[in-house]
C-alpha cells in the first residue's frame, strides 16, 4: 500500500510515527504519550490534519513557507526540472542552468556587492560553510591566526556541529562537544529581559560594545568575523535597540571584522525588505541565506558573499561543498518562489502595509493581563508571557504555562504558533491577508484567555 496516498486513521499513524519516527527538537516520551499531529495538507495559510481539522499556521512552517502553501507554480517548476535533469553536481568545474540562474537572481536581488552564491542544502550547512569561508579567507591573506568568530549567546544558526557552536544556545552546548574550539559568544542585545535600569539605548550600546571588548580581549588579528542574525529569531525574536546595529557596524568596520548576517528567518521580505540587512541598515560581507529562499518547498541554503571575499575565495580550491550544493530541482524552486515574491510585490505590500497591520493588532495583545511586552518588526513578532506584567516576572520553568498556552490552548483554538522560554512567538506566512490577521489575533486571545 502507498501509505502517502491512502494514508491509515490518525491513531495508527501516531503509533507507527512513535514506533520508528525520531523527531527533531522534540521528547520522544512525550510524543508517545500524546501522539503527534499529522498534518495532511495545506493551502494559503491554513494547515489540515489528518482528521481533517484546520490551522491557522501563525509560524509559516519553521518560519519559512513566506508565499504560502499550495502554488502549483512551484510544484510544476519542480517536476520540469525533476524531467530535465533530476540532479547534476557544481564540484570539479561543471555547472547547469539553474544554479547560474539563481545564483544570478540572488546577485540583482542582493545589496551593494553581494554578488556571490556558495549554495547549501540548508542553514546549517550554510553556516558551516561561512565558518570554513571566513578562515580560509583570512589565511589566504597571509593571516591563518585571525580564525575566531564571535557570535552571540541565545543565537540559532544551525544544529550542526559548527553552525550549532556559532550558535548560542546552552542547552544545545549541554549536549557536549559544542562549541568547536575558536567561536566564542558575548551577550545578546535583549533588552526587555537583560536590560535592568538602563533605557534601550543605553543597552544597545552596552551589548554592542561588549563585541569591542572581545576584540581587545583576543587582539584585533586573532579575529575573523562576527555573525548575528539581523533579528533574533528562535531566541525570541529579539529585536535589538535602535543604538545596536550602528555600533557594532562601526566596531566590525576599526577592526576589519567580516560581518556575517544571518538572515535564514530575516531575508525574502519577512522584515519588509528583502533581506533584514536592509531594513537595520546593516552592511554585511556575506549573508546566510535558506527557508524563505525557496519558501520552504525544497531543501536549499547558501552564502551570498561580497565581492572581496569571493575574489579571495576563487584565488584557491576551497576545499568544501555538499553533493546538494545547488541541487537543480531546489534551485528551479527557489527561482520560482522568487519570481512569485517579486511579481506579485508580496515584499513590498509587507512594508508598504502588511507590516503595519500586523503590528496594531498583535500590540492589542499587550492589553490582555498575561502579557509583558508585545513587539513586532516586518511580519515577525512576539509577546512576554508573564503572571505578572508589571513586574516582569516569568511563568514557572520553559515547559509550565507559557508552552501550555503556546502549544495546547493555541491549537486547541486553531492556531499553530511556536513558544520560546516565555514568549509566543509570531512568524506567519506573508501572504496573510487582513482578515487571517484578525483572525489569528483573536483565537492567540482566547488561547490567552484559557490560562487566566
Ligand atoms: N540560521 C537561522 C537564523 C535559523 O533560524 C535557522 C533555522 O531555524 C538556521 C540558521 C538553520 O537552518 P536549517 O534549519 O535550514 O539548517
Amino acid at each position: 500500500m502507498n501509505m502517502i496516498a491512502n494514508h491509515p486513521p490518525t491513531a495508527e499513524l501516531q503509533a507507527l510515527d512513535a514506533a520508528h519516527h525520531l523527531h527533531p527538537f522534540t521528547h520522544g516520551g512525550e510524543l508517545k504519550q500524546k501522539g503527534a499531529r499529522v498534518i495532511t495538507r495545506a493551502k494559503g495559510v491554513t494547515l489540515t490534519d489528518s482528521d481533517g481539522n484546520d490551522y491557522l499556521d501563525g509560524m509559516a512552517g519553521l518560519w519559512c513557507v513566506n508565499i504560502g502553501y499550495g502554488r502549483d507554480e512551484l510544484a510544476e517548476a519542480a517536476s520540469r526540472q525533476m524531467r530535465e535533469l533530476p540532479y547534476y553536481n557544481t564540484f570539479f568545474q561543471t555547472t547547469h542552468v539553474p544554479a547560474i540562474a539563481l545564483a544570478n537572481k540572488l546577485a540583482e536581488l542582493a545589496p551593494r556587492d553581494l554578488n556571490h552564491v556558495f549554495f547549501a542544502g540548508s542553514g546549517s550547512e550554510a553556516n558551516d560553510t561561512n565558518i570554513r569561508m571566513v578562515r580560509t579567507y583570512w589565511a589566504e591573506k597571509g593571516k591563518p591566526e585571525k580564525n575566531v568568530i564571535i557570535s552571540r549567546k541565545n543565537a540559532y544558526h544551525g544544529s550542526s556541529m559548527g553552525s550549532g557552536s556559532l550558535g548560542g544556545m546552552s542547552f544545545m552546548h549541554e549536549q557536549g562537544g559544542l562549541p568547536i574550539p575558536d567561536i566564542c559568544h558575548i551577550d545578546q542585545p535583549h533588552w526587555w529581559k537583560e536590560g535592568g535600569d538602563m533605557s534601550p539605548e543605553e543597552f544597545g550600546l552596552e551589548r554592542a560594545r561588549q563585541l569591542e571588548q572581545k576584540i581587545e580581549e583576543l587582539g584585533e588579528d586573532r579575529v575573523a568575523a562576527f555573525i548575528a542574525e539581523p533579528v533574533q529569531g528562535a531566541g525570541g525574536v529579539v529585536i535589538a535597540p535602535s543604538t545596536y546595529w550602528p555600533e557594532i557596524q562601526r566596531i566590525c568596520d576599526k577592526y576589519e571584522i567580516l560581518l556575517i548576517a544571518d538572515e535564514v528567518i530575516c531575508g525574502f521580505g519577512r522584515t519588509g525588505s528583502w533581506f533584514g540587512s536592509e531594513t537595520l541598515n546593516i552592511r554585511p560581507h556575506i549573508m546566510t541565506i535558506a527557508k524563505g529562499l525557496s519558501s520552504g518547498y525544497a531543501p536549499i541554503g547558501g552564502s551570498i558573499v561580497c565581492d572581496e571575499v569571493a575574489e579571495v575565495i576563487n584565488n584557491c580550491e576551497f576545499a568544501h561543498g555538499y553533493t546538494y550544493s545547488g541541487h537543480p530541482m531546489a534551485c528551479a524552486v527557489a527561482l520560482e518562489n522568487l519570481r512569485i515574491l517579486e511579481e506579485e510585490g508580496i515584499v513590498d505590500r509587507v512594508a508598504s502595509h502588511s507590516a503595519a497591520y500586523l503590528a496594531d493588532k498583535w500590540k492589542g495583545l499587550a492589553d490582555h493581563p498575561l502579557v509583558g511586552e508585545a513587539t513586532t518588526i516586518g511580519m515577525m513578532g512576539s509577546i512576554v508571557l508573564t503572571p505578572d506584567a508589571s513586574s516582569r516576572a516569568a511563568f514557572a520553568g520553559d515547559e509550565g504555562d507559557a508552552g501550555l498556552i503556546t502549544r495546547e490552548h493555541c491549537f486547541q483554538n486553531g492556531l499553530i504558533m511556536r513558544h520560546v522560554g516565555d514568549r509566543m512567538i509570531i512568524s506567519p506566512p506573508l501572504i496573510i491577508t487582513d482578515a487571517e490577521m484578525d483572525t489569528l489575533v483573536e483565537r492567540a486571545w482566547k488561547a490567552l484567555d484559557l490560562a487566566h
